[in-house]
């Protein structure tokens, strides 16, 4: 990949990266009690479920991170490789990179490895139609 397409991803991972770590609620606020998985009592339902939602978002959000963090060691360690599809070699197109800048895989192989489930019902039907 070429050093100014790299450097710009680069960027961009780092933006990001930025960005989510100062939506603020990741890190531990040191004066808040850590919440209470299990609560026996029959306490507000409302708030639980607030706490469901954010703690769903921050998981979101930590995955994201996870990735951005996972992209930029790939970028320092093997920066030739860069960009490169992890199954079939090819260079995945800049576009999705610029969308996707911790992409490991093509859209054609992604597409291979996520989507099996469609062949098991034209099976299932062939089999209806003997
Ligand atoms: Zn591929």
């Amino acid at each position: 990949m070429e050093e100014e397409e790299l450097q710009a991803l680069r960027e961009k991972l780092l933006a990001r990266r930025r960005e989510l770590l100062t939506q603020g609620d990741l890190s531990v606020d040191p004066n808040r009690p850590t919440p209470v998985e299990h609560a026996d009592e029959d306490e507000q339902p409302l708030n639980e479920m607030n706490q469901v939602i954010a703690s769903k978002r921050n998981r979101a959000r930590v995955d994201e991170l996870r990735k951005i963090e996972a992209a930029l060691q790939r970028m320092a360690a093997d920066p030739e490789e860069f960009g490169l599809c992890l199954d079939c070699d090819e260079p995945i197109p800049v576009r999705r990179l610029e969308l996707m800048p911790w992409a490991t895989l093509c859209v054609p192989c992604q597409t291979k490895r996520s989507g099996p489930r469609r062949d098991g019902r034209r099976r299932h039907l062939r089999d209806f139609d003997d």
